[in-house]
């Protein structure tokens, strides 16, 4: 029987207290100081996990240590110190030319805005949300690999594209809550609903979850 709209926002707002309580302090797990670094490490973090991004960018952010510093230095260069990321040399070449435009555009201050953001090199939909919220408190979704999977097998989206499953998903949870959410379901989909094997009996959404039980 299809859900309506009032029950599916009712089941949505139940997911959003059990992962508050599951998961109470989930938050932005890349290391930085300034809305710049973290703009580097969420280039950096593009198919590599959070914990080598925050390896490599410890002595990154001492040998380069302003927006000024990584547009002067030559996309090969960089590369040789973002080496172990993968895909070096495209995320090398990102990361010269967006600090080049927070520089020559901005007068080397992060913009606060989508519109602005996404027209910085190598900074995407995904890369933008994750600054306006994590760093301007701007209420914003992160549609990473996480969010796409558990929110379709929760039945609260039906597309694998990000920016059709963030329209969805704006309409379905409260703005205050995007943010916190995002870092949550990140969480429950590295600890518990894992791609591919996820762990429903363990699951605090076990009961909401149409797709519990199913996926073996
Ligand atoms: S019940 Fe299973 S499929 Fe559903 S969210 Fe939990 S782990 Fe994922």
């Amino acid at each position: 029987m299809r859900e309506s709209r009032k029950k599916r926002q009712e089941r949505a707002a139940e997911v959003v207290r059990r992962l508050a309580k599951e998961w109470p302090d989930a938050r932005c797990s890349l290391h930085y100081k300034t809305p710049h670094q973290l703009l580097v490490a969420t280039i950096l973090s593009a198919q590599c996990t959070d914990e080598r991004v925050n390896q490599v960018c410890k002595p990154l952010f001492r040998k380069y240590r302003s927006p000024r510093a990584f547009a002067s230095v030559e996309a090969p260069e960089l590369a040789v110190d973002i080496h172990s990321c993968g895909y070096h040399n495209q995320k090398a070449r990102s990361i010269v030319g967006m600090s080049r435009a927070v520089l020559e555009l901005h007068g080397g201050q992060v913009p606060r805005t989508m519109e602005e953001l996404v027209k910085l090199p190598g900074v995407g939909r995904k890369t933008a949300n994750c600054i306006l919220g994590e760093v301007f408190g701007v209420p914003s979704m992160v549609i990473d690999t996480h969010m796409i999977r558990i929110m379709n097998l929760l039945g609260f989206g039906k597309t694998r594209d990000a920016v059709k499953l963030e329209r969805e998903l704006m309409d379905l949870f409260e703005p205050a809550e995007w943010v916190r959410l995002t870092h949550r379901v990140i969480e429950h989909g590295r600890a518990v609903c894992i791609a591919r094997r996820p762990a429903c009996a363990r699951c605090v959404l076990a009961d909401l979850c149409p797709s519990a039980g199913k996926t073996a």
